[in-house]
């Protein structure tokens, strides 16, 4: 049976975070969604081919969380089962900024300290639950399949192994691909155009590896981290208790600078760090897994909202937009996009509104995490033609703030509140706000830092 508004199947390609959460609203609709994926996806979703980003750590934003928890209202739960842990943003951790220990205040905010993969494999367990979503798993989608005379995508064209090129017709499809989406250079191919693209080069390298967690170190505490003060510094590190009694030791540099996956330069690298309770605290630990390296190019943003499309056709997640992961905002991002979605299907009666709904609306959300990552990112010397003049002023309020959030528990959970979308920018212009930053002008610009144990 057919739904009204032509809503009877859809194909959403690509079975990881974007792609779980795209089929979750679609199926609130669709008759039926079919999920494609190039994987096999019986095994560990932390050693798969298709997301090799899955070994490096992941920080899910408090608003990602929310609106997974909106979208499957018992996931938590199962995140916890599966082993995962809870704490305050501003309060769980050990945070610094250069080498300038941050305050500690509980802002509220929940974050979710666990590997990428038992996040996936939880939205994924939910997901294929619904009784009308199914997937198809270890195929490869080849291309859309074009009705040119209707101009629209009507299906895809998929591969299995050791068979022919096969045609799987859809009301809709859905490109959750990630950032090595194919469409762009399809839709130049069989369409004429493909979407601009804005890139910046940030050419960040994760190098990570796990450790054993014992209960007795950090004082409890569930992580420790180092954020850096640009444009001074190109190298962050992150340590996050998560599942199976570990810790996820990431340390990342910018602009072609790395950390060597070797013991004696992945340690040397923590050392160089401003912040020393990184290396100390790396010193003492035992590692269970072997090094993980991971090259990440270039933030990618594409305007799909300011071309005409064949109808039939939505893009999702990375594959729309990916952003340096240093700011931890890809899942969220892709999360946002989903509830989008969900609207779109929500208030829309035709294929073509739809699409145009939904891509207006995502490239709102994508608008700030991107001036996020354009703006932090141009304040290095190389990325400068990134900078407006509205981020040229912005990263000096910031420098504003960062000396504040050392001292002021407020301002640390105003500022992460913004930086996990929990609260509007302009939250961060309250004349409430700004007398605080004012009062801590005045201060000494470092504080000390107490050893970690
Ligand atoms: C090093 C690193 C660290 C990161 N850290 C964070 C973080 O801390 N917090 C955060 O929120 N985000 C982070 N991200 C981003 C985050 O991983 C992504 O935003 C998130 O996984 C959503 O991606 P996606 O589902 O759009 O695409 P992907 O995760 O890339 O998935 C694409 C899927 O499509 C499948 N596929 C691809 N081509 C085909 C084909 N031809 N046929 C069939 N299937 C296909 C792949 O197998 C895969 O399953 C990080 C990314 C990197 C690279």
């Amino acid at each position: 049976m057919t739904s009204p508004h032509g809503r009877s199947h859809a194909v959403v390609v690509g079975a990881s975070i974007a792609g779980l959460l795209a089929a979750r609203v679609l199926a609130d609709t669709y008759d039926h969604v079919t999920l494609v994926e190039r994987d096999d996806l019986e095994g560990d979703p932390g050693t798969r081919r298709g997301v090799p980003h899955a070994r490096q750590p992941h920080a899910l934003l408090s608003r990602g969380l929310s609106v997974m928890q909106q979208l499957y209202p018992d996931v938590l739960a199962d995140f916890r089962h599966a082993g995962a842990l809870t704490g305050d943003m501003t309060d769980a951790s050990r945070l610094a900024l250069g080498r300038d220990r941050l305050t500690r205040y509980k802002s509220g905010l929940t974050i979710l300290f666990a590997s990428r993969a038992l996040i996936e494999q939880c939205l994924r367990r939910r997901t294929l639950a619904l009784p009308n979503v199914t997937l198809l798993d270890h195929v490869r989608f080849r291309g859309h399949h074009l009705d040119h005379a209707r101009l629209r995508v009507v299906g895809i064209e998929i591969e299995r192994p050791q068979q022919e090129t096969d045609v799987l017709t859809a009301d809709l499809v859905v490109d959750a691909t990630g950032r090595g989406s194919t469409t762009p250079a399809w839709l130049e191919r069989h369409w004429g155009e493909r979407p601009k693209e804005t890139r910046i080069d940030i050419k960040v390298t994760y190098t990570s590896r796990f450790y054993r967690r014992l209960p007795q170190h950090l004082g409890g505490d569930l992580g420790l981290g180092s954020l850096p003060q640009q444009p001074q510094e190109r190298r962050t590190a992150a340590c996050t208790a998560v599942e199976g009694d570990r810790w996820h030791f990431g340390l990342a540099g910018s602009l072609g600078d790395h950390a060597p996956p070797t013991d004696a330069g992945f340690l040397a690298f923590a050392r160089s760090l401003n912040y020393p309770d990184v290396a100390e605290f790396l010193a003492t630990l035992e590692p269970v897994s072997d090094f993980e390296v991971h090259k990440y190019p270039a933030s990618v943003r594409r305007h799909y909202e300011r071309m005409r499309l064949p109808v039939g056709l939505l893009v999702i997640g990375d594959a729309l937009c990916s952003f340096n992961p240093t700011y931890g905002q890809g899942m969220t991002v892709a999360a946002l996009e989903a509830q989008v979605l969900s609207d779109a299907l929500e208030h829309t009666t035709t294929a073509e509104q739809l699409q145009r709904r939904y891509f207006r609306n995502a490239a709102r959300v994508v608008a700030l995490p991107w001036s996020m990552v354009s703006g932090g990112d141009g304040s290095y010397p190389e990325l400068r033609q990134h900078q407006t003049i509205t981020s040229r002023l912005a990263t000096r309020y910031f420098n504003l703030i960062q000396h504040a959030m050392k001292h002021d528990g407020v301002v640390l959970a105003t500022f992460f509140a913004v930086m996990h979308m929990a609260l509007p920018p302009s939250a961060l212009f309250k004349p409430t706000f700004v007398l605080r930053l004012l009062r801590h002008r005045a201060r000494p610009h470092h504080t000390s830092t107490a050893p970690a144990t």
